[in-house]
Parts: structure tokens; sequence; C-alpha cells
């Protein structure tokens, strides 16, 4: 199929305002993990118009997933937005900036949310001359909760079967109008950690008749640091970062707890693993020297992205061909984020791809997750093209050509 002849940027043209009023009002109205009510009923707002859909809401608690073309024969090919926000306070001042205290869309799942929206809309448009299905998949809890397994165990990828997966981010590295992908590892792994320390609290001048909790996380932060020298391959991307720490209330008195969280990031699940088992052994003997008992909670256990190689080839084929050779990258460089998208991957083949947000002629933009940062509503027709563009490609070929 020739992208080209079928004036994508004219059909896009046609939804472009409304997707953008519905991105700045999911901006508005940010929800955190599974409590993504109020956005996804926009969602089915837009779709529950469309004859050609057929919908399912609730799914994996808030999730809404849309099917074109239920009764065609052919490959299915699933495209992926989330659409949950973060607890951060939002300082854009912006028109249509978060109006929830502390609630905001700093990682700009409303751009992926508008934008598949957009995509649904285009898509069901053409719903004649695709030869296959489309399954769009609103997810809930990216951030935190792994919305992604849930909407698997609720038989997303199922009846019909989905034969390939394809996500997008919109990303301040790279610049506005272009795409970037890669094959293999693209987001990390992760393990994040709840660790507790208990100890006997005691008066500050008599520390030895107590177990000095505070005492033991400072040396439990600085030797976890040595499983990342010491016991990893050093050609192994992998991170371990300590980002809270809470005990005591006073100048004077040893407290009897401190919390402690943390994540560790790794492209390799292996390695990923180990170093969680590590940290747990490097903690507890730590504390044991202090007389203080760890007990750890696993928060959070992302795998890596892997994208299937043939899925990226096709994301930058497509690309190319919508936007030229020069608004590509196809080897672009994992990041440490991590993503559970990673879910999928480990279903069906996929790949998950980057859009650029940041403007050409700024030389910075603010990152995902930073209280300034605004999903830029310039990239929106790259996202929705991008969409629209993968499904097709992906439907006009043999899947067994293609991905997997
Ligand atoms: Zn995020
Ligand atoms: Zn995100």
């Amino acid at each position: 199929m020739n992208l080209a002849t079928l004036n994508l940027p004219e059909q896009i043209g046609t939804v472009l305002d409304a997707v953008v009023a519905l991105r700045q009002d999911l901006h508005a109205h940010p929800e955190l993990a599974f409590e993504e009510s109020r956005t996804a009923g926009r969602v089915l707002e837009h779709l529950g118009a469309i004859p050609e859909l057929r919908l399912r809401s609730g799914v994996g608690g808030t999730g809404v997933v849309a099917l074109l073309n239920a009764a065609r024969q052919g490959p299915c090919v699933a495209l992926r937005a989330d659409m949950d926000a973060l607890p951060i306070q939002e300082s854009t001042n912006l028109p249509y900036a978060s109006e929830i205290p502390g609630k905001m869309h700093a990682c700009g799942h409303d751009g992926h949310t508008a934008a598949l929206v957009g995509a649904a809309i285009v898509l069901s448009r053409m719903a004649d001359r695709l030869p296959g299905r489309v399954k769009f998949l609103f997810q809930p809890a990216e951030e935190a909760g792994g919305g992604a397994a849930r909407l698997i165990e609720e038989g997303a990828l199922d009846n019909p079967k989905v034969d390939a997966i394809f996500g997008l981010h919109g990303w301040s590295d790279v610049e506005l109008g272009h795409v970037a992908v890669a094959a293999g590892p693209v987001m990390a792994g992760t393990r994040t950690f709840a660790l507790t320390l208990r100890g006997k609290g005691a008066h500050a001048a008599y520390p030895h008749r107590g177990g000095d909790v505070i005492a033991a996380a400072c040396q439990i932060v600085t030797a976890v640091q040595a499983i990342r020298t010491r016991r990893i391959d050093p050609i192994t991307p992998l991170v371990i970062s300590i980002c809270q720490i809470a005990a005591g209330q006073t100048y004077n008195v040893l407290p009897e707890i401190c919390s402690i969280k943390g994540t560790i990031r790794s492209l390799d699940a292996t390695a990923l693993e180990s170093a969680w088992k590590q940290v747990q052994r490097t903690a507890r003997a730590v504390a044991d020297i202090f007389d203080v008992e760890a007990h750890f909670d696993l928060v959070d256990a992302y795998p890596p992205v892997l994208n299937d190689a043939r899925c990226a080839r096709l994301v930058a084929d497509v690309g190319r061909e919508l936007f030229g050779p020069d608004q590509v990258a196809d080897a672009h460089a994992p990041s440490m984020g991590g993503e559970d998208f990673a879910y999928y991957c480990q279903r069906v083949p996929g790949a998950f791809f980057r859009v650029g947000v940041r403007p050409g002629n700024a030389s910075d933009w603010p990152a995902i997750h930073n209280p300034a940062y605004d999903f830029n509503d310039a990239a929106l027709p790259t996202a929705i093209a991008m969409y629209c563009g993968v499904a097709l490609k992906y439907l006009s070929e043999p899947s067994s050509t293609l991905c997997g």
C-alpha cells in the first residue's frame, strides 16, 4: 500500500481541531492510574458515534478497547495509547493547565489518547478499504500498576487475536515532526521497591542500646551502588536509584522506622533480576550489622520493552514514507525509563516508537515527568499519521512477512 495515495494529511486535517480540543480537555482534567473514568468517558463520546467500531469499556478497570471491522477476516493490528496522569503539581500556567491540584499530564498521555482517538476516526472512514481489523487499546495505569497486564488478562489481545501491536510516546529529545525507533530493547525493565527498616529506638546519647535505622539506611544507599559497579557486567546498562528516605522527627531521638523508596532499571532482564536480588541481600546484610530488620515490598516490576526487529523496521519505513528519510531515526538510543508496553511485546510482535515534541528552534523542551511538560499539540498530526500509517502498512502486507 502506498500511503501517499491515501492523502492522510488532508484526512487528519479534518479531525485535528477536535483532537486538539480533546487533548487540552484531558490535560485540564488529569486522572491517576486506574481512576481514568472521565478520560475513558471522553474517548467513548468520540468513538461511540462511529458505527464501524465495536466498543468494550471497563476493560482492566477503566480501559476502552475499540475494534474496527469486527466482522472482517484478515490480520488484526493493535494500536495502544495510555490514559493516566501523574501525581505532580503542574507549573505550566497554560490556559488549559490541570484543574486538579497535585495531578497533571506530565508524561503526555493526554496527547497519546487524543491522537489515538483521531486515528480511530480517520481509519474508520477507510474501513471498506482495510484488508483486516484494527484494535484500539486505550489503557489505564501505565505509570503505576501495570494497566497493560490487566488489559491482557481481560482479553484485549484476544477475540480476534492481535497479530502485531504498535505504541508511541511523545519525546522531548526528538524534534517536532520527527520519528525515532530502534529494534531490540528500547525501554528499561524496572524493579520499583519500598524498603522499611525497623530497629529499636533509642536516645541519641545511647545509640548502642538501640538499632539505628538511619545509620543503616546511609550504609545501604552507598552499598547498593557497588552492585552496579562490582556485580553487574560493566557493558550491561543498569541503574539503581534511591529516591526517597524518610525517618525521624527530632534532634535527639533515634527513630524506630526508616522508609526508603527506590528503583532499579535495566535493558537486560537477567541483569535486572540479579540486581534486584542483590539489592535485597545487600540491604539485609547491612541492616543486620546495625541490628535492624529490613522488609522489602516490590511495587512495580515491568519487563524491558523489546521491539520486534521487523515491526521496528515497519515503523521506520512508514515514517520515511510519510515524512521523508531525514525525519526518521531508525537506531535511536534506548531509554532507562520503564514502560508497561513491554507486556504486549511479551505476547505479540510489536514496536514502541517516539514522536518528537520539541520545536526545531528550541534547544531545550521540558522532559516528561517535569512539572513544566506539555505534550505539544503541534505533534498531534505526526502522532495520528504514524498510528494510521503503521496500521495501514501492516494490514496491507501479509503479516508473516512483516512482524514476528
Ligand atoms: Zn511516564
Ligand atoms: Zn508515559
